[in-house]
């Protein structure tokens, strides 16, 4: 079997195409679309995805706002800073980088973020409307996924999806997603995760495999279905034989070539069209249709 490696750079250049239209159209009108960024401390992993949305950001004339605050403050002072956020016309959007120190409350600095400017659905208000289908954002590492697919012509309609990962970022809200009655969704879910007993079971029914576990190689060729469309979500910084930091995802990948129909490379696959919905969230917010 031919395995087709989906190109998510490839994907996230054409979304990027298309929301340089609608940016276009919102500087005419005087409208920058403005979103805050706010660190609690200094995780390295997060200061680097927000360097990349900055930079992506910058091409589409998108304004970041970054906000460093400081570990030894407390929730107080945090959600007195997203009030002002929120209370702030120029601000479209507010994102809170995880993760959330554990010092910190962080249900109630989520329920904080005024539910027309959480871009990520980090409120629970709006992830239990994702739950409902009915949604202003859903976060943008599931609606990732399901661009890819859709980029790819891969309907799910009628075919059993395994999702491996159950986080409340990924997993719950993708199964929930891939569940809505319509287009892109009436799929028949399985949600797999640490305590699934006999994982391949599951993985070799699956017509679709999404994983997002962080667990280098975790999915391997034969705990798939011939033909199998495997979504791989996972980064995983590893040390390779020459001592050098790489970048890979929850898959194996060399050992599901050959097997799956499609996969997705990690670096390049749906972390870049992640980004890319973040910011389509973005436009939506200030388009005001939500
Ligand atoms: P998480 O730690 O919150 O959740 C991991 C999940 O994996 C848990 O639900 C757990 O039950 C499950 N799990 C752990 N071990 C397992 C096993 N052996 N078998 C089956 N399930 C197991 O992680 P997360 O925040 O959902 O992130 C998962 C991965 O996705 C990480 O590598 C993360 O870096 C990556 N990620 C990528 C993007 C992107 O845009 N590409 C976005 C978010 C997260």
């Amino acid at each position: 079997m031919k395995t087709i490696i989906i190109d998510g750079r490839a994907i996230a250049n054409e979304i990027r195409e298309e929301l340089s239209h609608t940016t276009s159209d919102l500087i005419a009108k005087n409208i920058i679309p403005r979103m805050a960024v706010l660190h609690i401390g200094e995780d390295p992993a997060s200061l680097s995805y927000t360097k990349s949305i900055k930079k992506i950001s910058s091409k589409l004339n998108i304004e970041v706002d970054i906000y460093m605050i400081e570990e030894t403050t407390n929730d107080v002072h945090v959600i007195k800073e997203i009030k002002r956020l929120n209370d702030d016309k120029k601000i479209h959007g507010i994102l809170i980088q995880e993760p959330i120190p554990s010092s910190f409350n962080r249900e109630d600095i989520l329920l904080s973020i005024s539910p027309f400017k959480d871009i990520d659905c980090m409120n629970p208000i709006n992830l239990g409307r994702v739950m409902r289908g009915e949604f202003p954002f859903a976060p943008s590492t599931p609606l990732g996924v399901l661009k890819v697919l859709e980029q790819e012509n891969i309907d799910v309609e009628e075919k059993h999806v395994v999702i491996v990962g159950r986080s409340t970022i990924v997993g719950k809200p993708l199964a929930n997603l891939l569940l809505i009655k319509g287009k892109g969704g009436n799929a028949t879910v399985t949600v797999c995760h640490s305590k699934t007993r006999n994982l391949p079971f599951f993985t070799k029914m699956a017509d679709v495999v999404v994983v997002a576990v962080g667990r280098p190689k975790l999915i391997k060729g034969d705990m798939l279905q011939q033909g199998a469309v495997v979504i791989d979500v996972g980064i995983n910084d590893v040390i390779d034989k020459d001592g050098k930091h790489r970048l890979v995802g929850d898959v194996d990948f060399d050992s599901v070539i050959g097997i799956a129909s499609y996969v997705t490379p990690v670096p390049g696959g749906v972390g870049p069209v992640t980004t890319l919905m973040l910011l389509s969230n973005l436009i939506t917010a200030a388009t005001r249709k939500v």
